[in-house]
């Protein structure tokens, strides 16, 4: 493709601002629009379900640049719009105003939504989701009054808002479907200490355990519960809580509509290559919605701030005729009460696991091999163990994994090969 003059960005999260500005940073002075479909500037999510949820942050630093970085930047916002189409062969985009954009190159930043209940009852009163300023823009007033909370899911989202929950003095049930928490997302070891520190911290946990039907008069009064790991007609178990709030967080679907209506090939999200690329050349994705091949890990599709940046940063390279193909080592954090928990590396496919206790109280690290070699590392309250092993497992190097189960060993005379 040849040098593009026209650049539209579809999608207005993490990744979008960084595309602005790696495209400036690498000499581009053509047009770069930016088409968002909620009214904010490109903002942080992170926040959201930790200290904006529970009112310790300001909405204005929750944007990744001020109005004034786009207005130096050149960058065309578009902001409330929906991208309804695109026209592959004309090169333009269609938007829901009835405008549409002439684009050399487009990029496909459209991130991902929530997944919603699908139980009875889903669509009353005191039902919210956590993923955008508004939902927790809805969410905090539902906090303040509330009694009663159960969460539904056990991943990253729902343990971080049953934490605010407990803090803001609320009772917490958290119903998740799996046999352990964060069942995705982080190993049995770490998912363990997850678990026990959500029940020192008062949460009632229920694990292989679904939510049924919510109900109430226009509002949620109650829930039923099911189990899965019992035959509910056989054992006849059906249970009603009383709760005035629910929080869902299932999981994220990717927003690859536009792409497929455009005939672009889609797996768990809009397929690309390793510099991402589309089969189109002129169509570009990038974070939460593109379906990369990973050298170490495969092909995968990964919801991080880091995984938005680092791809922002490859597709602007692209863009520029400049890109070398994306092989950043995941990394994640979570706060939850007084633990963060920092990992690098992904916990699919690990055959061993190694815990090295920490110092202090709430503190320890998980250590993952896959076939002899370090593939992830998920520390708490323990920044030392994340670095090392992030370091590690950047330059593919593999610690003894008897010395890191040592406490008394200290990281820095781990050997490593
Ligand atoms: P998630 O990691 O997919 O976790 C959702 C969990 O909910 C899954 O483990 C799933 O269980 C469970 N679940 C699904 N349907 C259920 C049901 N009907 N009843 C009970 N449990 C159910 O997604 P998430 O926690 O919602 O997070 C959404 C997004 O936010 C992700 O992109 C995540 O990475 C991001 N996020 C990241 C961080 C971080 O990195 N610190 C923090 C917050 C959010 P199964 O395992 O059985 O499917």
């Amino acid at each position: 493709m040849a040098h593009p003059e026209r650049i539209v960005i579809v999608g207005a999260g993490h990744a979008s601002a960084q595309l602005c500005e790696s495209l400036r940073k690498g000499g581009f002075e053509g047009s770069i629009t930016l088409v968002g479909e909620e009214k904010w500037l490109p903002y942080q999510r992170p926040p959201l379900s930790k200290a904006y949820l529970l009112g310790d942050f300001e909405r204005e630093r929750l944007f990744v640049k001020p109005q004034a970085f786009y207005d130096e930047a050149r960058i065309d916002l578009r902001l409330g719009l929906r991208a309804e189409a695109i026209d592959r062969a004309e090169r333009r985009l269609h938007l829901s105003d009835g405008t549409d954009l002439p684009y050399d190159a487009l990029a496909l930043l459209t991130g991902a939504r929530v997944r919603p209940l699908d139980c009875a009852g889903a669509g009353l009163g005191g039902v919210h989701y956590v993923r955008g300023i508004d939902d927790i823009d809805a969410l905090m007033p539902a906090v303040a009054v509330a009694r009663r909370a159960v969460v539904i899911g056990g991943g990253y989202i729902g343990l971080e808002a049953a934490a605010v929950l407990r803090k803001r003095g609320l009772a917490v049930t958290v119903l998740h479907r799996s046999p352990r928490l964060l069942s995705r997302v982080a190993s049995a070891p770490t998912a363990q200490f997850i678990e026990d520190l959500h029940r020192e911290e008062g949460v009632d946990i229920r694990l292989g355990t679904t939510i049924r039907a919510i109900e109430g008069a226009g509002r949620v009064e109650r829930i039923e519960i099911e189990r899965l790991d019992v035959d509910p007609v056989a054992a006849n178990i059906r249970e009603e809580m009383p709760v005035d709030l629910v929080v869902a967080g299932v999981g994220v679907v990717p927003n690859q509509s536009l792409a497929i209506e455009a005939g672009l090939p889609t797996e768990d999200g809009i397929a690309v290559d390793a510099t991402c690329r589309t089969a189109d050349p002129a169509i570009f994705a990038a974070g939460d919605v593109a379906w990369h091949p990973h050298g170490r890990w495969g092909d995968i599709r990964l919801e991080s701030v880091q995984n938005a940046l680092d791809q922002a940063k490859t597709c602007a390279a692209a863009m520029l005729g400049e890109a070398a193909p994306y092989a950043a080592v995941p990394w994640f954090w979570s706060d939850q009460y007084d633990v963060k928990l920092q990992s690098a590396g992904l916990p699919q496919g690990y055959d061993r696991a190694v815990w090295r206790p920490g110092e202090k109280p709430r503190a320890g690290s998980c250590w993952l091999y896959a076939q002899g070699r370090l593939a992830c590392v998920e520390a708490m309250n323990d920044p030392r163990a994340y670095m090392t092993g992030k370091r590690w497992i950047e330059a593919d190097l593999t610690p003894d994994p008897k010395a890191i189960a040592d406490p008394g060993t200290p990281l820095k005379a781990v050997a490593v090969g």
